[in-house]
């Protein structure tokens, strides 16, 4: 009998799951991340943008990115989504009448699963909370890639000395006084740069002072541990819509430690193994299948 691979991934993960409630009564207390003090972020107001895709250009030539035109053979710089030459890519809902666009790049996670994967420290979270690469350690392993629940490391598997791409929030740019390219050139104000705790106060404030415009929630306050980019959606709009996984309010690498728990206490390491990337399998199966419905 063919074996349904959706069955076999979730039973995967559902023994990743028991076999880290076994190893979770013995494991260390991981402690808790929290925003850095001087934090800096994004807030990406759905409502606000036209999707004029500005900030794209301008993040290829912020940060020197080739152009892909992969999907127009050859004629135009028109990427479709994340990858090896693009760090920030705007994509399209539609549902009927209901319409949105959505900005996708690195989320800047309070607790980085690109960082907890990453064994050689190439992954590093700076004391302003951004996400930064540092090729001089990278062995092109690309467990950063898998372990990001939002799908945004990428591999330049086409160069002889590959990177992994991502955004860092224009850091060079930030570190000479400037904001980020996407913010500074957005016509709508869509996506702006900030202290973190602002962004906060403002995205809060857009939903008391606007409530039938948005979707009732802040994206990224709590979701995965937290992102410092933060998400509106406009009304009727799901984050699941626009393609942001549901992952709860615990952060992604407190799953990975507690299943790696489980291999390395019970000694069960063939299938431990096989639940880790069953869990993984299933969480980005999961935010694919919601990705599906976000059209480039
Ligand atoms: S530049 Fe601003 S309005 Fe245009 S697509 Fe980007 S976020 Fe949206
Ligand atoms: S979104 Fe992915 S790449 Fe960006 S910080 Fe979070 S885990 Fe890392
Ligand atoms: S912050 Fe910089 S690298 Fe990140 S999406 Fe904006 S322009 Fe691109």
């Amino acid at each position: 009998m063919p074996v349904d691979r959706r069955k076999l991934i979730k039973g995967l993960a559902v023994a990743g799951a028991a076999t880290a409630a076994a190893g979770v009564a013995n494991a260390k207390i991981r402690p808790r991340k929290t925003v850095p003090t001087d934090a800096v972020g994004m807030l990406y107001d759905a409502t606000r943008c036209i999707g004029c895709k500005t900030c794209v250009v301008a993040c290829k030539q912020a940060n020197d990115m080739p152009p892909d035109s992969a999907s127009t053979g050859g004629l135009y710089d028109a990427p479709i989504d994340l990858n090896s030459k693009t760090k920030n890519i705007i994509k399209q809902y539609q549902d009927g009448e209901k319409q949105s666009y959505m900005k996708a790049q690195c989320m800047h996670c309070v607790d980085p699963s690109c960082v907890n994967a990453c064994m050689m420290g190439s992954l590093a979270k700076r004391e302003n909370g951004i996400v930064t690469w540092h090729g001089e350690r990278c062995t092109g392993c690309r467990y950063c890639g898998i372990a990001c629940p939002y799908g945004v490391p990428k591999y330049e598997f086409e160069k002889s000395f590959p990177r992994v791409i991502k955004c860092e929030m224009c850091s060079h740019r930030i570190a000479k006084g400037q904001i980020p390219a996407c913010c500074e050139v957005c016509p709508r104000q869509a996506v702006i740069y900030g202290k973190y705790s602002g962004l906060v106060a403002d995205a809060k404030k857009r939903l008391a002072d606007f409530p039938d415009r948005y979707f009732p929630k802040v994206f990224g306050l709590e979701d995965g541990g937290g992102t410092q980019v933060l998400y509106l959606s406009k009304a009727g709009i799901s984050f699941e819509n626009l393609g942001l996984p549901d992952l709860g309010s615990d952060p992604v690498p407190e799953l990975q430690q507690t299943i790696q728990h489980g291999i390395y206490q019970g000694f069960v390491a063939p299938v431990a193994l096989f639940a880790v990337f069953g869990a993984v399998m299933w969480r980005n199966r999961r935010a694919q299948e919601k990705a599906g419905e976000v059209k480039p």
